[in-house]
């Protein structure tokens, strides 16, 4: 795998504190922050701190302390907010990839949405 990780983005800029979010969470590895767009009612993006384009990349290249912590924390965020299908409404998470998958910002990350009924993805 040799995804190129442009340093430039908007995330990356996000991380290194020059522009501002209205963060979530925070850990040692996981940065969740609000959607500046919302498609619903709850929108939060969830990032790894770490250079990693895409989830596959992610998958590949992180270590266990950074994908048990990204993993852990996703379902942090769905406590705290009363999403999680098993107390709440239920959730969609969702991460684009490259072209075909309509990614706008080159820095892996989850889109968590909830607080209404999402529609059908797939026909
Ligand atoms: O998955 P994709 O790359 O298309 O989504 C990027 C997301 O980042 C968009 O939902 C956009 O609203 C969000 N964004 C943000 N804060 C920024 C720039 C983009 O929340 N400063």
């Amino acid at each position: 795998m040799a995804y190129s990780y442009d340093e430039k983005n908007i995330f990356a800029m996000i991380l290194r504190g020059e522009i501002p979010n209205k963060t979530v969470i925070e850990t040692a590895h996981t940065l969740a922050f609000e959607d500046i767009q919302p498609q619903a009612p709850v929108h939060m993006l969830v990032i790894p701190k770490g250079a990693y384009v895409t989830y596959d990349d992610f998958a590949a290249r992180a270590s266990d302390a950074e994908i048990l912590d990204f993993t852990r924390t996703l379902a942090k965020i769905c406590e705290m907010t009363g999403v999680s299908a098993d107390a709440g409404d239920g959730c969609r998470f969702i991460s684009n990839a490259g072209t075909h998958g309509m990614q706008e910002v080159p820095h892996m990350h989850v889109h968590l949405l909830a607080g209404r009924p999402l529609g059908r993805l797939l026909d």
